[in-house]
């Protein structure tokens, strides 16, 4: 059996060890206060704690269950991916993008992906498992040591924040495939006894389940919802999405018109450019008729929707037939979306270099799906 870690517990599961230990309640408070307030980054730290404490805890537990096995740092030092392997020998990825006002950490919530978008590395690989509440949260706090650790080694990065100020579930897999565990990490993350993360410092991305986006709806914490559409009609959208068959535009625009009712929040829309696939002005302008409320899709008609559209251009990936659309036709696509009153904004890129982009994360490289059908 593996040693327990420590991020893999709640506190009561913390203070269940102590009692198990014969420790004092309140050295559970103590522990979980190292954790994720004083962002300890092994128990030798935990300078409240007895040495005889301290050094059971290094011997009997571990910080988290995900091994570091490579970081790869590109943007001058300032977008860092690490790798990791759980303990069943499953891969993934993290990304830390370092800002001069903030700090980004994009995490992954499964190992791999059911979802089998055609553009994106995570699909390629299916779903080989969904991650815990523990690994997720492990991500957030790998983030952390590393930006300390960037700070004290006076590195490249002169200005940057001290700890991670967002956190974007956008790394592999798909949130709302594994919501309970989900939700228990953006939980953890958000206790104010803890890590102490606002709730409107994270955001989810979705593919569009839309029975994920009732259950966000009906939380009470305010985290920000994005949505990837990619399309402005299903027969489009269902190619490059198979998930749109299963839940079409009229039931995605549906859900997300009463998300943005209920909440009073606005969501984003993520559209990856593709060339000459859904980057043509006459999709922009039948993108900009849906969210202003005069498309072929949704109920309301005339009422806009509130939210933003982000136009992420697509970042290639081995053997892939698609392309990554040139600059000037993301500028005349926003162009038509600004012209018809959507606010629409270009994503800044990080990563390219060190495969740590959008969609590009799959832990070791899948086989392209060329050399998978050449066997057959
Ligand atoms: N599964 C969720 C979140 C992870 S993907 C989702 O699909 O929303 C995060 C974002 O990266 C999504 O908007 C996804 O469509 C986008 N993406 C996937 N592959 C990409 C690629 N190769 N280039 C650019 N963006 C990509
Ligand atoms: Fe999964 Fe998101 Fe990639 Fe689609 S884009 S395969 S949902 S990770």
């Amino acid at each position: 059996m593996q040693t327990p870690a420590l991020y893999n517990l709640t506190l009561s599961e913390i203070e269940a060890l102590m009692r198990a230990w014969g420790q004092p309640a309140f050295r559970a408070k103590q522990i979980y206060r190292q954790l994720y307030v004083n962002v300890a980054a092994d128990p030798a730290a935990m300078s409240d704690l007895p040495a005889a404490l301290r050094a059971r805890l290094r011997a009997e537990t571990r910080m988290g269950s995900l091994a570091l096995d490579q970081v790869q740092v590109g943007d001058e030092g300032l977008t860092r991916k690490a790798r990791f392997r759980l303990d069943d020998g499953t891969t993934i990825e993290t990304v830390l993008m370092i800002y001069l006002d903030r700090a980004t950490v994009c995490v992954s919530t499964q190992a791999g992906c059911a979802m089998g978008c055609v553009f994106c590395a995570t699909g390629r690989l299916g779903l080989l498992r969904n991650l815990t509440p523990g690994e997720m949260v492990a991500q957030v706090l790998w983030a952390s040591h590393e930006l300390r650790r960037v700070a004290d080694e006076g590195s490249a990065v002169s200005v940057q924040p001290s700890r991670v100020t967002n956190v974007v579930f956008m790394g592999m897999g798909e949130p709302f495939a594994n919501y309970d565990r989900w939700w228990a990490a953006v939980e953890r993350l958000h206790d104010p006894q803890g890590f102490n993360l606002g709730a409107r410092s994270m955001t989810v991305s979705t593919v569009g389940l839309v029975p994920g986006i009732r259950r966000l709806t009906a939380e009470a914490l305010p985290i920000n919802l994005a949505i990837s559409l990619h399309a402005p009609d299903d027969a489009l959208r269902s190619t490059l999405l198979p998930v749109n068959v299963r839940y079409p535009l009229a039931d995605l625009l549906a859900a997300t018109r009463d998300y943005t009712q209920q909440t009073g929040r606005r969501v984003s829309f993520e559209y990856v450019l593709l060339q000459g696939q859904n980057d043509h002005p006459h999709q922009a302008l039948a993108l900009a008729k849906l969210l202003r409320g005069h498309g072929a899709y949704g109920a309301d008609r005339g009422v806009p929707l509130l939210c933003h559209v982000n136009l992420i251009p697509w970042n290639p990936l081995p053997d892939s037939s698609l392309g990554r659309s040139e600059h000037e036709r993301v500028l005349a696509f926003q162009r038509v979306l600004l012209d018809y009153g959507v606010a629409c904004t270009i994503r800044v890129e990080r990563g390219m270099g060190i495969a740590a982009a959008c969609g590009q994360l799959a832990g070791v490289l899948p086989p392209p799906p060329s050399q998978l059908s050449s066997t057959s």
